[in-house]
């Protein structure tokens, strides 16, 4: 039978790649994404390319929607192969007026949301099935005044083993941690990237990355035969995070 996959946060970004990669696999693709009129582009090149396709538009930071998302998923496909926990944002941090309800949003965006999706997908999971929450390498480092992100991005990390711990023999549940990924090309179509020569050669795999870079790791992760693999948060960077600098190191002054 065809793979079925769900995606949130589809419509744009390395969402709208991950909703292709999966059905150039061949499985049909339910996503879920605020953004109405990109999730409804999205949607139609799914179905150009034959893939059975379910779109709803909504937030996932509020239960009754992730509810609704569900229903209409079990209506449509029965069952559940893989989730991708995808959508996420920032609003700021300490320094940049990120009070109770932005850093609170967040945190539903980015952790909530995928703990109770997971939840309420539970009992549509089918044998073999696996989870792949994206993180960040921002869970782990952090620029100044980005809290309310960082803190999403550290819980769905460790949100991910307690998932595998506890879904042990049903359901296997990875983390992908980008780095910096260039997702400009889909939200503009003119769009041209401006790097400087320090921008990609800071990365030991001398380039920013693209979305096709994370889809290919999780395609990877969802792949039945890597069944030894649960638990596991892998960093997909061109080793950005690798890079040991001191002050005076590759030209390099800390300015206190
Ligand atoms: P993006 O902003 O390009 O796309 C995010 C998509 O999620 C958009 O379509 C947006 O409408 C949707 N979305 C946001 N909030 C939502 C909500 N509350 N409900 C439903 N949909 C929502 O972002 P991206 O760069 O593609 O990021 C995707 C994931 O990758 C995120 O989890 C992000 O933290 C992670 N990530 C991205 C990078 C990067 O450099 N691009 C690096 C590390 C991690």
């Amino acid at each position: 039978a065809g793979k079925v996959c769900v995606v949130t946060g589809g419509a744009l970004g390395i969402g709208r790649c991950l909703t292709h990669v999966f059905a150039l696999q061949g499985a049909d693709v339910a996503f879920i994404d605020l953004n109405a009129q990109a999730g409804a582009e999205t949607e139609r090149l799914l179905m150009q390319e034959g893939a059975r396709t379910l779109f709803y538009a909504g937030d996932v930071a509020k239960k009754e929607e992730l509810e609704a998302f569900t229903r209409r998923i079990e209506d449509c496909f029965g069952g559940v192969d893989f989730l991708i926990n995808n959508a996420c944002l920032t609003k700021g941090g300490i320094h940049s007026g990120c009070g109770w309800e932005e850093f609170d949003y967040v945190q539903r965006v980015g952790v909530v949301a995928p703990y109770y999706l997971t939840k309420l997908l539970l009992p549509l999971f089918r044998p073999g099935a696996s989870i792949v929450n994206i993180s960040s390498t921002r869970a782990s480092m952090s620029q100044a005044d980005t809290e309310s992100y960082t803190a999403a991005k550290g819980g769905i990390a460790a949100l991910t083993h307690g998932l595998a711990v506890s879904l042990a023999g049903r359901v296997r549940v990875n983390a992908v941690s980008p780095g910096w990924i260039d997702v400009g090309a889909c939200h503009d179509p003119g769009y041209k990237p401006l790097y400087s020569r320090a921008d990609k050669e800071q990365h030991p795999a001398g380039r920013v990355g693209d979305p096709d870079d994370i889809a290919r790791a999780v395609l990877f992760l969802c792949d039945e035969r890597n069944s030894f693999i649960t638990g596991a948060n892998l960093t997909i960077d061109g080793g950005m995070t690798r890079r040991m600098i001191y002050d005076g190191d590759e030209g390099w002054r800390y300015r206190p």
